[in-house]
């Protein structure tokens, strides 16, 4: 399942390839054994990379949640040259394969919808506007705000905001409900036959550190892995896999037990 276990060979720049521009060719080219492993070509930057340093880098910059890549070159005392590399230079010369570069597109896609949808429009004039404070649903839209009134809406029910505000769980409006709380406060119990102790448990968690809808396939031990934060986390007590393995074994329940329903979801602070 991950790429990272797959055995890969070594990528390589072809040295004939006359579409990229090379610096160097490496001090320890071997031309007998024709090994050009360090290669290195150029990036629209000007800085050098070999395919799988870039790879590398993309791939760490992935795992963090940064779907832009920008070059880490330091370029003096600590300054980085932190210019913008496009997607399609990247492809090209961190060479991806197949693989990689479905990853990296599902992966980024992935990265930019969860961006992408701190925007909506105002319910009454229709004008995008982007939400700041991720905590909070009462959103104040400067299109429709005159000096005479404020106008608020929820972020949630697309409704003129009711109620005081800030608030993080819903407006004063009939039925306005936050659906993944529900879900959270709802869904059935579980038990992960696996994990001694642990008989039940809800079905459904919050990620601690995303807030992202994570469900436990009932197999293997009690951490999981949140598909977008990629954080290792307890599905039982809800604590970080690394701090939760000091006090109990992946295969038996915490000892703090198992974590109450989720009242609130987790905002990631990115
Ligand atoms: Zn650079
Ligand atoms: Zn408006
Ligand atoms: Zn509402
Ligand atoms: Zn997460
Ligand atoms: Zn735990």
């Amino acid at each position: 399942m991950s790429l990272q276990k797959q055995e890969q060979a070594e990528k390589k720049y072809d040295p004939r390839d006359k579409t990229l521009k090379f610096v160097d060719r490496g001090d320890d080219l071997d031309p007998v054994s024709s090994d050009f492993s360090s290669l290195r070509a150029e990036m629209s930057c000007g800085h050098a990379v070999t395919p799988d340093s870039l790879t590398h880098w993309c791939r760490s910059q992935l795992d963090e949640g940064n779907y832009k890549f920008r070059c880490p070159a330091v370029i003096e005392g600590t300054t980085q040259c932190n210019k913008l590399w496009s997607y399609q230079e990247v492809r090209r010369l961190a060479d991806l394969t197949a693989e990689e570069i479905k990853y990296f597109e599902e992966t980024m896609a992935r990265l930019a919808a969860a961006e992408y949808s701190e925007v909506q429009q105002c319910p009454q004039c229709k004008t995008c506007v982007e939400r700041k404070d991720l905590s909070n649903l009462c959103v104040k839209c400067i299109i429709c705000t005159t000096k005479q009134k404020t106008y608020n809406f929820c972020w949630q029910c697309q409704r003129q905001w009711k109620g005081p505000g800030p608030r993080s769980d819903r407006c004063g409006n009939d039925g306005c409900i936050n659906k993944d709380l529900k879900l959270l406060q709802t869904c059935e119990s579980i038990s992960l036959p696996e994990v001694t102790g642990v008989t039940s448990c809800p079905s459904v968690r919050a990620c601690p550190v995303c807030g992202m809808k994570v469900e436990h396939n009932r197999q293997f031990c009690k951490n999981i892995r949140c598909p977008r934060c990629h954080v290792e986390f307890c599905f039982v007590c809800l604590k970080r896999k690394s701090k939760c393995c000091k006090t109990s074994s992946p295969y038996q329940i915490c000892p703090s037990g198992v974590a109450p329903r989720q009242t609130s979801i987790p905002v990631w602070k990115k």
